[in-house]
Formats: C-alpha cells, structure tokens, sequence
C-alpha cells in the first residue's frame, strides 16, 4: 500500500512532506510519492509510541500474570497509538514476578490481533530502598541478588530489558557490572547519595527510572542521584508526564538538564488507567482513583492513570517544543529497551507501526504493522 501527502516525522526527529509505502507490514520507499496513492491530506504521521514503563491499565495489571489480562492491556495501547511496550513488574515475590514474566512471553510469542507489540520487560523491584519504595511493597524488598535476577532473565527467555535497582545497596556494582552483559540497568526508589549513584553509573547504569520520583531532591550540596545521571551522557532519564507526578517547570528543566536526546517518556500507568474513578489494586495495596491521580490510603502518590500518548500531548502543553516529545516517545525509549532495529521510527525496514494525526498531535488513526485499526 501507498501513502502520500503526508508531514512525516523522520529520522531527524522533524516533519518532511511526502509519502511512503508499506509492504509485508513494513516501512519502505519512506519520503517517495507515487501516484497511486491514499492521499493523507497534509496529515502529521509519526512512529507508533513506545512505553517502557508501565504496569496496567483496563484494569488488568502486568503483575496479575494474567495472559488475557497481558492481552487487554496490549489491545488499550494500540488503540491509543502505544504500538510497542515494556510492562513493568513490581517488588513482589520472585515467583509471583516469574508468573508474569511467562505471561508476558506468551504474549511476545504469541501476539493477538490488534495488541501491541510487548518488547521486554522492566523489572521494577526488589532490588529498592525501604525509604524511597513509594507504592512499592516493603515486604518483599531485597538487597542486588544476580543469581535470583538471572534465573528471571533466562526463565522468561531474556524477557527482561531493564532492570532497577537502588545504588546504595550492598552489592549494587557488582550487580550492575554483571547485569549490564543481559540488559539495561537502571537507577530507581533510591535515597542514594552523589557517590553511590556515579559508582554505580561508572560500573554500567544507562538508564534512571522516574526522574524525580522516589530519589532524593537536587541539593547544591548534595546533587544525588539526579547529579550523577544528568553529568554522564550515557544515562537517559524517564519522566511520568501526566502532569500529577512532575510540575511542569520541572519538565522543562529536565529537558534542558538531560537534553531531548536523552529523555524517555513514560506513563508509569496502574490498572485504573482508561476506567472510571474507584478502588483498584496494587501490588496487594489498595489503590484509590479519583479525578485522575492514583493514591495509597495514606495519600502516596501510587502511579499514573494517563496513557503514554496523553503524556506526550501533556509535554508539549507543558512547553517542551513537539519534536522533541514525539522523540522522547518513540526513538529514545526504543534505543533503551534495544529494539531500534524493529521500531522507534518511520524508516525503511521497520515495522510499519505509525499514527496518524493533525498538527496538535490529535490522534486520528493508528496502524499496527502496516493494518489500521
Ligand atoms: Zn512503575
């Protein structure tokens, strides 16, 4: 099929007029028009969004290890235009992880119609800090144990593509140092200080979960965690950009402190995201939703109930110039789960996963693998 008439949004991360095909459910002639084409109209058409964390939504929950509730979730995304995800799992026990790992490849193995694209993992837990847990079960936390996390990795067929842990945690280096060979390593529900947190980037960290959320504050005299990672370039950060979990002004200047190049946005979405205000579950914690924030019964803020697509629009309202959050929302998060190859962007040989939608990103149509849903 042919398409033309389009802004596309290309591997320069900016909009180029023309057209592109798509055949055996992938991109190519990208930026050729040909006559014999469906006419977009001077449609905006970016890569289908990639979201690598998120937990629920519809109310099935990643951790539920549910197959059918994998499935539910995979459907809401794709139909928001979050083509491509990493659930995340929670501080649970290891078994209870296991299960929704096997669930999550089964959905990997065996995708169904209509569902995005489930790429890895992130394992979120036990590897945190009791102070900075957060929503995160304080029951099941424990210290860096390799061992444990790669009998995970190798169970679930290497399912795993991030993996967090606090930095200041016995043996956080030699994790890291061993854990970098299987997938990405990142920094989370930390009370980490400066040292910490660089001897752990030093060792192999690239990623950091949740800026902001669940670490210390910049001090002047204490940078912490948010130091360390925003002085190395290899680390990208993720922001909740629902608007709830991050002030705007702090948006812009994280955008400014990691650059567009290295921002990775993320809804960090419970089960309670695309339904209606009540009482959801979490990790075995009552979850309360209400006018869109997900709260514990003592008032924690739990997690997000914005999809990744309202996030993204939410940057820009927040000022963060549009290209740069399309980015922040496809290309960055695809380099950090390593699935450039696949996905991130409108190019030749990719999956022909995109988005169609006007100049304010109001989302028209998404097609998965070249077949619009
Ligand atoms: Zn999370």
């Amino acid at each position: 099929m042919n398409y033309k008439n389009a802004f596309i949004y290309t591997e320069d991360f900016k909009f180029v007029s023309g057209g592109f095909s798509v055949e055996d459910g992938k991109f190519c002639d990208v930026l050729i028009e040909k006559e014999d084409a469906v006419d977009f109209r001077g449609a905006y058409v970016i890569p289908g969004l990639i979201d690598v964390h998120n937990h629920g939504n519809s109310n099935a929950d990643f951790s539920d290890g549910s197959y059918e509730g994998d499935v539910k979730m995979a459907r809401y995304l794709a139909g928001v235009g979050v083509t491509s995800f990493a659930p995340a799992t929670m501080t649970l026990p290891y078994e209870v992880i296991a299960k929704a790992l096997e669930a999550g490849l089964r959905l990997k193995n065996t995708p169904e119609a209509g569902c995005a694209r489930l790429l890895g993992v992130q394992m979120e837990g036990p590897f945190f800090s009791e102070k900075k847990k957060g929503a995160q079960n304080g029951e099941y936390l424990r210290l860096p144990d390799f061992a444990a996390f790669r009998r995970l990795y190798e169970d679930s067929e290497g399912l795993i593509s991030i993996v967090d842990l606090a930095p200041e945690l016995e043996g956080s280096v030699e994790f890291v140092e061993r854990a970098k060979a299987l997938c990405t390593v990142s920094i989370a529900h930390t009370d980490s200080d400066y040292e910490h947190a660089k001897a752990a980037i030093d060792a192999g960290v690239t990623h950091l979960t949740h800026l902001y959320n669940a670490m210390p504050p910049i001090h002047h005299r204490k940078p912490g965690v948010i130091g360390a990672a925003s002085e190395n370039e290899a680390v990208s950060a993720e922001l909740i950009c629902d608007g709830i979990h991050v002030h705007p002004a702090s948006v812009r200047m994280a955008f400014k402190l990691f650059g567009a190049e290295r921002m990775v946005l993320i809804s960090d979405a419970l089960r309670c995201c695309g339904m209606p205000d009540g009482e959801y579950e979490l990790g075995g914690q009552q979850v309360f939703l209400a006018e869109n924030v997900a709260r514990l019964a003592d008032g924690t803020i739990a997690g997000s109930a914005t999809n990744l697509f309202d996030c993204m629009r939410n940057a820009v309202r927040f000022g963060i110039p549009r290209e740069d959050a399309i980015r922040a929302a496809t290309w960055n998060p695809a380099r950090q789960i390593h699935a450039l190859d696949r996905v991130g962007s409108i190019a030749n040989g990719k999956l022909a996963d995109f988005v169609v939608c006007d100049a304010e990103l109001n989302r028209k149509a998404v097609w998965l693998g070249g077949k619009e849903l």
